[in-house]
């Protein structure tokens, strides 16, 4: 049995993590479900895009797809919360109180639904695929899980669901974040290993596009606690980035030491 949680309006990241998914078992299910659990009361889940049907069609008989209302996910009475530890700490944690413990609840109810299984979540969510990781542990869950390359445009845009927001200019400006990230990968490439000058690499980049800076931080691979000021990052870190373009917000990140410069 194969996994891919999805909140649909599916691209090419979602399908390379199905045909994943098919390398690892005969059965896929694909999930497609906006959980109302991981999204602040600011944020966007009322306009987050939703298209089954286009969807299905794109899956093209690749899999079942698995696409629970919120009252199946979460019946009346349902009340038990999957809360996550120090992974959560950092990054996108503080700017999205109560996110991780949404995306914790939920995932865990899929792997619950799925039975044993290998699920196959993207790198472009860094930090949700470190605490998946550690749950599927910590609950001594049948589930193995698999992570992903971030899939990128042509320009090395990260594909988000989310892109399908951003108009003309800011989809021009959104392609700061992996521009960021490459000059930092490259420099990492070529020796530096200062905390503090890598993440200015990335941050020279963002700043003059993006409308608000939630963070670039240079954090440890695994346990992702951020390098202070010029720490030697040693041989692995994973350099992320969390801004807003216009009002759009947007995630990427690349493991220093692991990825090349993209593109
Ligand atoms: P989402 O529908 O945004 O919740 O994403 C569902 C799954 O697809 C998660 O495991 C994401 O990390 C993964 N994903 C989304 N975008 C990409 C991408 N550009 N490359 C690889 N995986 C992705």
């Amino acid at each position: 049995m194969g996994l891919v949680p999805t909140m649909g309006a599916l691209h090419e990241g979602h399908l390379a993590l199905v045909r994943e998914a098919r390398r690892h078992a005969d059965f896929v299910m694909c999930s497609i479900f906006v959980n109302p659990t991981q999204f602040g009361p600011n944020e966007d889940f009322a306009r987050y895009p939703r298209d089954l049907e286009g969807d299905v069609a794109k899956l093209d008989g690749a899999s079942v797809v698995f696409a629970p209302d919120v009252a199946a996910m979460y019946p009346p009475g349902d009340e038990t919360r999957v809360r996550v530890g120090a992974l959560a700490e950092h990054l996108c944690g503080p700017h999205r109180p109560g996110h991780f413990e949404g995306v914790a609840t939920v995932v865990t109810k899929l792997f619950a639904i799925a039975g044993p299984c290998t699920a196959v979540f993207g790198k472009k969510d860094y930090q949700q695929l470190a605490i998946l990781r550690r749950i599927a542990l910590d609950l001594f869950l049948a589930v193995r899980v698999v992570g992903y390359p971030i899939v990128r445009e042509a320009d090395g845009l990260a594909m988000s669901s989310r892109n399908a927001y951003l108009k003309p200019d800011e989809r021009q400006r959104a392609l700061s974040l992996s521009r960021g990230l490459s000059a930092a990968a490259r420099a990492f490439a070529a020796g530096e290993r200062k905390a503090g000058v890598l993440r200015a690499l990335a941050l020279a980049e963002v700043e003059p596009a993006a409308s608000s800076i939630d963070y670039v931080t240079v954090a440890h691979a695994d346990a992702l606690t951020p390098f202070e000021g010029d720490a030697d990052v040693g041989a692995r870190a994973v350099l992320a980035i969390a801004c807003r373009i216009g009002t759009t917000r947007l995630i990427d990140n690349v493991v220093l030491g692991e990825d090349g410069p993209i593109g």
